[in-house]
């Protein structure tokens, strides 16, 4: 069994010191993005266009019983054999070397339907047999679908590394009726990673040295798209959040959708992270928040932070206000985190410092900031959530 070297985009996108040049603007994005109600059933048409036979689909035992039959009908209908390969929870390295294995040689292509944690353990997959990987996300609650990065984990839970791929995928294709028809803290949660994108392509665009998931400058477009995705969420966040409790792909839901998957995904790796996704991954160290918060909600709380540290304090009361009434954690005791507790917030200023997109912000982040501004964020987000009301976060995770 054979494993390729790692990708580092800096090799290639990153001129050498030496020669003076400037860093490029670079734009990273799938070959196609495919979205509506029932696309699903048309996943073997689609794959006309990467040309396959046998693909492998890494999908939970649960997927398989609700989505498989329809996968098989289609890839049936173009001639393309399947295997099925069980996803097992956690994006670890343990995961991606055992279906490396069991697959090594087997298939031309590897399609990842699931959630964030199996599509980004499918990108690792595929990269490691050579081969496309197509992704068919069943949930919004993330914007990792349209990337060529995975965010490895420890089978704890606990944030490992990141892996770069040369390849984006291939195809990626959003069923929204799938996605209409999952629990609502799903979508919202995409709603709290999707909000952080506009946040953190602004410093990365501040930030004469910021750079994006190829370690180069950002563009217009990715821009562009982190600033629509933002105010798409603002207008229709809370309509698209009950259209999934009344399981109606309507047009606000489709707008979210795409808000989270395709604008946060490219706005995200071309537009650069920052701080929000430092907080949130140095949440997942924290005894027991990676079992019972997903990553959105981790990163609506980063993205606070980050306004916060920046002293925008009437946009972080503006995104607080969003956040507690779709439901996402306003404030800190809302994600389960202490304030008081001095070793769990200095882990927090710790884990954030440590963070290579830390870099990303326009000024010198330092400890003291960071306290300052997790006291702001607490005090603002309590009293956002007290004037707003909590039945929103309530229903959902007590839901
Ligand atoms: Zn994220």
């Amino acid at each position: 069994m054979h494993t390729p070297e790692p990708y580092d985009p800096a090799t290639i996108f990153v001129p050498p010191a030496a020669d003076g040049a400037v860093t490029p603007r670079v734009f990273i994005s799938p070959q196609r993005y495919v979205q509506g109600s029932g696309v699903l059933d048309y996943i073997g048409r689609y794959l006309r266009l990467v040309k396959v036979s046998r693909v492998a689909i890494l999908i939970s035992d649960r997927g398989r019983a609700s989505e498989g039959p329809r996968l098989l009908a289609s890839l049936e209908s173009e001639n393309i054999e399947a295997v099925f390969c069980r996803f097992g929870g956690e994006t670890s390295l343990e995961e991606v070397e055992l279906h490396q294995a069991e697959l090594d040689g087997r298939v031309d292509c590897l399609i990842a339907v699931g959630g964030g944690k199996c599509v980004d353990a499918g990108k690792s997959i595929a990269f490691r047999l050579g081969v496309p990987f197509v992704i068919v996300p069943t949930l919004a609650s993330n914007d990792a679908p349209c990337s060529a990065v995975s965010v490895l984990y420890f089978p704890s839970g606990v944030y490992s590394h990141i892996e770069f791929f040369p390849q984006s995928p291939a195809l990626v294709v959003v069923d929204t009726g799938i996605v209409a028809a999952a629990p609502e803290r799903y979508l919202t949660a995409g709603m709290g990673d999707a909000m952080a994108t506009w946040y953190e392509a602004q410093a990365c665009l501040r930030n004469p040295n910021g750079v994006n998931a190829c370690f180069a400058r950002p563009t217009l477009a990715s821009t562009a798209m982190g600033e629509i995705c933002a105010h798409t969420l603002f207008e229709h966040g809370v309509a698209a959040a009950a259209a999934v409790r009344d399981r109606n792909v309507d047009a606000p839901l489709d707008a979210v959708v795409e808000a989270n998957t395709l604008l946060s995904g490219l706005g995200f790796e071309s537009g650069g992270v920052a701080v929000a996704h430092g907080i949130a991954q140095t949440c997942t160290s924290l005894p027991g928040i990676p079992e019972r918060y997903h990553h959105g909600e981790m990163v609506a709380i980063g993205t606070l932070v980050q306004l916060a540290l920046e002293e925008r304090l009437d946009e972080t009361a503006k995104v607080s206000r969003f956040f507690a009434e779709v439901g996402l954690p306003a404030h800190f005791g809302q994600l389960s985190v202490d304030t008081n507790d001095t070793a769990t917030m200095e882990r927090l200023v710790e884990g954030t410092l440590d963070w290579p997109f830390t870099a990303n912000m326009p000024f010198d982040v330092d400890a003291r900031m960071l306290r300052r501004a997790f006291v702001d964020v607490q005090e603002i987000g309590v009293s956002v959530s007290q004037e707003v009301g909590e039945s929103a976060y309530r229903r959902l995770q007590d839901g």
